[in-house]
């Protein structure tokens, strides 16, 4: 059994382990490790992780969070994409036969057939403290893929973060909060300083939480218009929604056709995009296409 002593979420464990394998830090991987015991602590409970949960973790690093994941979980799948990393992994890892460490590329590794193996096909948990450099990315493939997930916890940029739980009308609310909010219903956990890092990041971070809804918020809402024109109404947010859209690439209505459409919802015509909730942008997909 590890003690808490032992565990690797503080500053000397940290330096010691990364020098005594000689590690250099991958500053395109965004390798920035936590070295706060109370933030991985916070994590495993906002996660709310059990003994019946399999998780996926993205980007161990050294192990840090893992440790924490594998005392709460039944089993933890490690996809770590750097390969100084993996023996490093080997021996902070050693004492936690629930984990498998698998060296790869997130964006590249099948999770349905993970939860199939591992999970007999039922829903993984995600926890992850993302590379920053590839948030976005990771996060809609997660959402928009087929892998059964059920919850997504993960420190990202607090920037970020508060992009995907703002609502209408404030200054954060943009694509990126109505293709999560679209998926997942989400919550910010935690505020994390950089200096629970090593290296310190430049920038403040969080954790976020995203329970994802069983179905789409809109079933019935045809997802490649709507987010066409989501992202063509925050293409220039300073503009109205008639002029962002009726000039759009890809989309082809004529300023009266847009003008007719917000009338008929009831909405002026000079409004901005940043004021439609996502069930009014879906409305507005629908009335469009109408003509
Ligand atoms: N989980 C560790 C911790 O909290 O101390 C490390 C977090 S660090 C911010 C991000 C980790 O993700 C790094 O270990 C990095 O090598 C890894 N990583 C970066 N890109 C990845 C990718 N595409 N697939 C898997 N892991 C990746």
């Amino acid at each position: 059994m590890h003690t808490q002593t032992e565990k690797l979420a503080n500053p000397s464990r940290t330096i010691e382990t990364i020098k005594k394998y000689g590690f250099s830090f991958q500053k395109r991987y965004g390798q920035n490790f936590l070295i706060e015991p109370r933030v991985p602590e916070k994590i495993v409970r906002s996660a709310g992780i059990g003994p019946d949960d399999c998780v996926v973790e993205i980007g161990p690093g050294i192990g840090t969070l893992t440790q924490y994941l594998a005392e709460a979980a039944g089993e933890v799948i490690a996809v770590e994409i750097d390969r100084q990393l993996i023996p490093i992994l080997k021996e902070t890892l050693e004492g936690y036969p629930n984990v498998t460490v698998l060296n790869q590329d997130i964006l590249k590794t099948d999770l349905v057939r993970i939860a199939r193996e591992h999970n007999g096909g039922k829903p993984l948990k995600v926890v992850a403290n993302l590379p920053y450099y590839i948030t976005t990315p990771i996060l809609m493939e997660l959402l928009e893929g087929d892998a059964p997930i059920d919850t997504i916890t993960v420190m990202v940029q607090k920037e970020v973060a508060q992009r995907m739980q703002a609502g209408p009308g404030t200054k954060d609310y943009g694509a990126l909060s109505l293709a999560v909010q679209y998926y997942a219903s989400a919550q910010i956990v935690a505020n994390v300083p950089p200096n629970c890092f090593l290296p310190r990041p430049d920038v403040a971070s969080a954790v976020i939480h995203l329970d994802l809804r069983e179905r789409p918020a809109l079933a019935e809402a045809d997802e490649k218009k709507l987010f066409a024109l989501i992202r063509a109404s925050f293409g220039q947010r300073r503009k109205t929604l008639v002029n962002s859209l009726k000039n759009a690439a890809g989309l082809s209505y004529t300023k009266e056709e847009i003008q007719a459409a917000l009338a008929h919802m009831g909405l002026p015509e000079n409004i901005r995009g940043e004021m439609l909730t996502l069930e009014q942008f879906a409305q507005l997909t629908g009335e469009l296409e109408k003509h």
